[in-house]
């Protein structure tokens, strides 16, 4: 059976490592460098990390494994009757096609938003890497786990770093769990700009509601826009993301879809774990055995020193079980946490809440 995979980030290398060996791989991507880091890229940038330790995967490791993986290749349009994806080199035919086409971060919509910059590609960390070691400051736009992965690491690197979130709660938690973090970060130097909406932005600073912010290298790191344009062209059913079922069906036969592009009852999980997940997952169901996924958020960030698991449904009043755990309840049942520190701890609790949701 040939299987397709279009996108090579976390979920699609996930999948084609799952499914070597029993099918016939290929992985389209319109990059041109193999499967790198996301997660690892605000590392790269404050200096902790060489570029060359972000590619967990060389090459040679997808042609040990038969994947074959054709880079600098843009899927353009899937003709479903045939089966047959359409691309920039050429044709490819398959009997079943994945959609990992991910997602990019979402654009600011101010004026001289020409002078803010992005983070998502390896391009992306290069070109913030350069500027941020020319100009020795970053001004940070955002409040969710990218925003404060980046700006925990180039903090810790001795860069001054300043912080505009449009909201006062960080990560959507409340105050109380916000703050925080808000002072762990205080603590190794990170100046917070916080309800505070960004007018307009310059060569050399931000107007914001609440006066002007000085920073020539400015970074939006707010949100994601989930890559739908291949299944819209190709007449596949989208949302914010390409919609899929319980089992990463989309509404196209032999037709699925997984990780950042893809919507499941509303939801976008948005992380590197719950791409992979459902990438091992998927394989599972197109080996036929029996697997299911529960699209249950849970990931785990590091902000500097500080590690912060926050599992399941976070909202609501929540429950302290000790200085470092918050568990959040529906009724009696336990329905998500956030754990502070002992990351072993949190694996056993989002064990538990799991099992509790879905008893087998
Ligand atoms: C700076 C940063 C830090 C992060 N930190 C964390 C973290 O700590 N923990 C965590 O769990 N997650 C983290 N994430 C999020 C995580 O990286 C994403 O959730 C994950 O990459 C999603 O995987 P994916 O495979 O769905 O999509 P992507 O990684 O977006 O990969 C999709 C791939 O598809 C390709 N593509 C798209 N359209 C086409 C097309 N038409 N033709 C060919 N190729 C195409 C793209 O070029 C891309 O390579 C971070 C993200 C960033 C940017």
């Amino acid at each position: 059976m040939k299987v397709v995979i279009v996108g090579n980030g976390p979920g699609g290398v996930e999948l084609a490592k799952n499914l070597s060996g029993e099918f016939e791989v290929t992985v389209i991507e319109k990059e041109e460098l193999p499967h790198y880091s996301k997660p690892m890229l605000s590392h790269y940038i404050a200096g902790f990390l060489p570029e060359e330790k972000l590619f967990p995967y060389s090459l040679e490791w997808y042609d040990r494994r038969g994947i074959e993986l054709r880079l600098g290749t843009s899927a353009l349009f899937i003709d479903r009757a045939k089966r047959v994806l359409a691309t920039s080199k050429g044709e490819f035919p398959y009997d079943v096609l994945v959609l990992a086409t991910g997602a990019r971060a979402a654009e600011p919509a101010v004026p001289g938003k020409e002078h803010l910059l992005t983070l998502r590609t390896l391009d992306d960390a290069r070109r913030i890497k350069e500027k941020l070691e020319e100009e020795g400051e970053i001004v940070i736009l955002g409040g969710g786990f990218i925003a404060l992965e980046l700006a925990g690491n180039v903090a810790k690197a001795g860069y001054r770093v300043k912080l505009v979130h449009r909201k006062r709660n960080l990560l959507g938690l409340d105050e109380e769990l916000s703050e925080r973090i808000r002072k762990e970060l205080e603590g190794i130097g990170v100046e917070f700009h916080l309800e505070t909406n960004v007018l307009s932005a310059s060569e050399n600073g931000l107007n914001t509601d609440r006066g002007y912010i000085p920073g020539r290298l400015k970074v939006c790191a707010f949100g994601i826009a989930p890559n739908v344009e291949l299944a819209l062209r190709s007449g596949i059913q989208t949302g914010k993301g390409i919609l899929i079922d319980d089992s990463f069906r989309t509404s196209a036969e032999g037709i699925y879809a997984i990780g950042d592009c893809a919507e499941y009852n509303g939801m976008i999980l948005g992380t590197a774990r719950a791409a992979a997940e459902q990438a091992r997952v998927l394989a599972s169901i197109l080996k036929g055995e029996s697997a299911s996924y529960d699209f249950f958020g849970s990931t785990v960030f590091k902000f500097a020193d500080l590690s912060l698991a926050i599992i399941g449904r976070t909202d609501g009043e929540g429950k302290w079980l000790d200085d470092e755990t918050r568990v959040f309840y529906r009724g009696d049942k336990p329905v998500g946490a956030v754990v502070f520190g002992d990351l072993r701890k949190a694996l056993r609790l989002e064990k538990e809440i799991r099992e509790a949701l879905n008893p087998s």
